[in-house]
């Protein structure tokens, strides 16, 4: 029987969650206030990488000894405004709590594993079917350290990350060089994750994706999701400020925006918006072959149609906050570390900024499972740093929530009431 669902969002997760849920014939409608695919979106502004590898959460065991730094440097890689420290404690606490012990790290990445296992090749079949196959490519992606030590001071995360699959090529200098011949020769030894992949320009991908979600018959409102009608569990209605949706089902997929409709399905969530930033430069003057993470900068480099992309940064400031594009300036200020061939002289105009949400949960793992109010309404919201490698892989788990199909692993780690 075909059923009527609400996918509130249109980023990646709402737009891969759309077209599964087509498949399974069910008519769908897509709530969103602004351009899907468009710079209001954690979605449009990520790094590209789509990593299977990324298994680690941002939580490590002594986090806690670093917080006094985030809050005295503005600047660093992680920084929290102290005006925004009160209400951010009760996140910051666990998510110091998450990551404490080498346990609880491996017991993440034992679950973030299948849900970001195979992406590349999950949305590479997605992006085809949407007629813009060429976006998603799978050449690898170099994480670039100064020296073998500086990746041996890693141990533990790259242990993990083999622990759950995933396979690496170690480069030493010469072979680094023969790779990757634009990178600086500062970098002496590199890990090359071939199953990595990239989407190269992911705002006109999730926007791609909308577009054959509407051809395949799904309803697009430009609408901000307000709340629900709920009677006796069974979800009604979803509230909109253009008026009211009636609905068999709802997708709560509004990213770093999901936290009150959470609490309006019965679940008080702990998510935060770990702001990041970008920048691209145009014409960059070099044709790097893989997508780079250097190892001594929080940050990656890719590639994209518009030019050479950095993206990076964490911030702990709010939805509300103006950005501090200082922390831009901070990344841009890495390019000539990492590739010398870029000019020292970049005109403003080849220059661009961008701010943006990552919806993240203290322990770095989504929100994913029926709702405690009405069990038609299912979370897909709070993928942190994985969401754009995730979403092809949380839209087939969706559909199967909906469709009353057993999922392929257990929900339990990505429970909304973890927490309580
Ligand atoms: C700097 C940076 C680098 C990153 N790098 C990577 C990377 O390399 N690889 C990776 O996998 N991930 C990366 N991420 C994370 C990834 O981008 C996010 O996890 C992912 O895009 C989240 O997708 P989403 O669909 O949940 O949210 P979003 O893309 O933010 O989309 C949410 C949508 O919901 C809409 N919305 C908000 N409120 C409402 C409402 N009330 N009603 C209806 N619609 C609403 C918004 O307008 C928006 O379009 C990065 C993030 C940042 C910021």
């Amino acid at each position: 029987m075909s059923r009527h669902v609400v996918v509130i969002g249109a980023g990646i997760i709402g737009a891969a969650c759309a077209i599964e849920l087509l498949r399974d014939g069910n008519r769908v409608t897509i709530v969103e206030p602004g351009d899907p695919g468009g710079e209001q979106a954690a979605s449009y502004g990520n790094g590209t990488l789509l990593n299977p590898s990324s298994v680690i959460p941002m939580s490590s065991p002594g986090i806690w000894k670093k917080v006094p730094g985030y809050l005295r440097d503005p600047l660093g890689p992680l920084a929290i405004r102290w005006r925004y420290l009160p209400s951010l404690l009760p996140w910051l606490r666990r998510f110091v709590a998450a990551g404490s012990t080498p346990e609880k790290l491996s017991a993440i990445a034992r679950a973030l594993q299948p849900l970001l296992a195979e992406a590349p090749a999950r949305h590479r079949a997605l992006a085809e079917e949407a007629g813009v196959g060429d976006l998603i490519t799978r050449q690898g992606v170099l994480f670039a350290y100064l020296d073998r030590a500086a990746f041996q001071a890693e141990a533990l995360s790259w242990r993990l990350r083999r622990d759950n699959g995933t396979r690496w090529l170690e480069l030493d200098d010469d072979e680094l060089r023969q790779r990757e011949p634009t990178l600086s020769r500062d970098y002496k030894f590199a890990v090359l994750v071939e199953e990595n992949g990239q989407c190269r320009d992911p705002g006109a991908y999730v926007a791609a994706l909308i577009r054959h979600a509407v051809a395949s018959g799904a309803t697009l409102r430009r609408a901000r999701a307000t709340g629900f009608r709920i009677a006796n569990t069974h979800l009604r209605a979803v509230l909109t400020d253009a008026g009211e949706i009636e609905a068999d089902n709802a997708v709560i997929a509004a990213g770093a925006y999901s936290k009150q409709l959470a609490a309006a399905a019965g679940d008080r969530v702990p998510l935060e918006s770990e702001r990041g930033y970008h920048v691209v430069i145009s014409d960059p003057g070099i044709e790097p072959r893989y997508p780079v993470m250097p190892g001594d900068g929080k940050m990656a480099f890719a590639m994209t149609p518009a030019g050479l992309r950095i993206g990076g940064q964490v911030e702990l400031a709010g939805l509300d906050a103006e950005p501090n594009w200082k922390r831009a300036g901070v990344l841009l200020a890495f390019v000539r570390k990492v590739y010398p061939g870029v000019p020292a002289d970049l005109p403003p105009e080849r220059i661009k900024y961008w701010m943006g949400h990552r919806p993240s949960m203290p322990d770095g793992l989504p929100c994913l499972g029926p709702s405690s109010a009405s069990g038609d309404i299912v979370h897909a919201f709070g993928h942190g740093h994985v969401g754009l490698t995730a979403g092809a892989t949380t839209g087939k788990l969706v559909a199967d929530i909906i469709a009353g199909r057993p999922v392929p692993f257990d929900l339990d780690p990505y429970s909304a009431r973890r927490f309580t």
